[in-house]
């Protein structure tokens, strides 16, 4: 059974739109990672009475809110991970071909998870009857 292909001008157009999601989230990871860096640091504008009663009133908020941050940097460097997959299987030729049956995964599915080999039935088959 042959396996059907994006032809090489939609790959093309796939690496494009995988390449701009990749830098806007390569562009979202430096601003939490900023965010996370200017928190530790108070604003030396403030009198040290000032910095002491911001410190012990939000000393609780900040460590939550470093938290989320990591959190959130995380999702983010996971799916820049699985972007980078998805170009790789632009490059070999693989991307949008399900490895379970050969057919093309839907433009719309490749968009939205381009990390992915599977169509929506054989993932679905998979679910109900886990290997
Ligand atoms: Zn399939």
């Amino acid at each position: 059974m042959a396996n059907k292909r994006y032809s090489k001008t939609k790959l093309e157009e796939f690496r494009t739109v995988i390449m701009g999601k990749m830098n806007s989230v390569a562009d979202e990871v430096e601003t939490i990672q900023d965010g996370i860096n200017t928190g530790k640091n108070p604003n030396g504008a403030m009198s040290q009475d000032a910095i002491y009663s911001v410190h012990m009133a939000d000393a609780g908020t900040d460590s939550h809110e470093r938290e989320k941050s990591y959190l959130l940097m995380t999702r983010e460097e996971n799916y820049f991970r699985n972007l980078s997959v998805a170009l790789e299987r632009i490059d070999t030729g693989e991307f949008g071909t399900c490895t379970i049956c050969g057919e093309l995964i839907a433009e719309e599915r490749m968009l939205e998870v381009p990390n992915t080999n599977k169509c929506v039935a054989c993932k679905n088959k998979e679910k109900l009857n886990p290997v």
